[in-house]
């Protein structure tokens, strides 16, 4: 069967005074039905601006979009606000890191949803009203009908993430964008909120784009996990492989950086160095700055993906002789 959503060498260039900026450089992936595919790099690596491209919210004043983003058979890139309110484009849905920036502060939580569920559904007021806070329920709001007139500064962060998620799950979504929807929550919530997704991620069959750069919380909930770095996809596999057996040195990296029980206490060995600009990339792999694995050839020859396995692709010169903590 054909995949949900197909990503196909997408690029996205800024506008800057004086030429562009190379934010997203040539990214393809798939996601299936029903499955997760977590995205997972550091900030600046391009992947909430992949995200962005594919829900087509980037200004087409400041950036250019090139390449393909196919829902369902049907091309988005270069489809206007209008054309993407309409199907298939409105079945995908988008869930934002800030949710007081998201939501509206000047109406009710409940008013939010409902105001979705009878520009969309053709809702009455009453029946938008019922099914709004069936949504809030449905997310773990506690006394929704109360809730619903809550504004948004009235609720916790937590609670806040959980409105953000009732007025995505109002368009009825096949798949659900997620950006960092946690790093702004403290431990004992995040980990709410990723049960919730995966929770109806499992009732709904809805596909998930998780974007994160938590490791661990990825390999927890997804199937398959795609690696950016400077704009590229580095790595891409199942969770299950990308997690125990990496095969670019920036996962590997990654990897050592994750605190596991038998290490917990031990100094962490993140990855010396920041991820570069992407106003200032270095040549051929833009990795190799960093690379403890970085050979002359890193330094002017750029990695094609490549598969290493069926399934599992690696965009690094040596990736056969990455090892599991090896780039520690
Ligand atoms: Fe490191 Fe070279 Fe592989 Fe890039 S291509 S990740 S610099 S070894
Ligand atoms: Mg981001």
């Amino acid at each position: 069967t054909a995949p949900l959503l197909v990503v196909h060498d997408l690029h996205v260039d800024f506008a800057v005074p004086g030429g562009a900026v190379r934010a997203v450089r040539g990214v393809s992936f798939e996601l299936a039905a029903g499955e997760t595919l977590a995205v997972l790099g550091e900030s600046g690596s391009g992947k909430s601006v992949t995200a962005q491209a594919i829900m087509g919210l980037l200004d087409p004043h400041r950036a250019t979009v090139r390449g393909a983003v196919r829902f369902r058979g049907t091309e988005l890139v270069g489809r206007t606000r209008a054309q993407r309110r309409r199907e298939p484009g409105r079945r995908v849905a988008m869930v934002f890191q800030d949710a007081l920036a998201a939501l509206n502060p000047v109406a009710s939580v409940g008013a939010q949803i409902a105001e979705v569920l009878r520009v969309h559904d053709g809702l009455s007021r009453r029946d938008a009203r019922g099914r709004a806070v069936e949504l809030m329920a449905r997310v773990g709001i506690p006394a929704p009908d109360h809730r619903f007139d809550s504004y948004p500064h009235q609720l916790s962060g937590g609670m806040r993430q959980r409105i953000m998620i009732a007025t995505a799950l109002a368009l009825g979504p096949e798949l659900l964008i997620a950006d960092e929807p946690t790093t702004a929550l403290d431990v004992t919530v995040q980990a709410q909120i990723m049960q919730l997704l995966a929770d109806l991620r499992d009732e709904t069959g809805l596909a998930l784009l998780f974007i994160t750069h938590d490791l661990a919380a990825s390999a927890e909930l997804a199937d398959r996990i795609a690696v950016m770095y400077a704009g590229r996809v580095v790595e891409t596999g199942t969770a299950r492989e990308v997690y125990a057996s990496p095969r670019h040195p920036y996962t590997a990296g990654l990897l050592g950086s994750v605190p596991r029980v038998a290490t917990r206490g031990r100094r962490l060995t993140p990855i010396a160095g920041s991820p570069p600009s992407p106003a200032a990339l270095p040549s051929g792999c833009a990795f190799h700055p960093r690379c403890p694995m970085a050979q002359d050839v890193c330094t002017h020859d750029d990695p094609p993906a490549r598969a290493i396995a069926p399934g599992h692709r690696s965009a690094c010169h040596f990736a056969e002789s990455v090892h599991r903590g090896g780039a520690s």
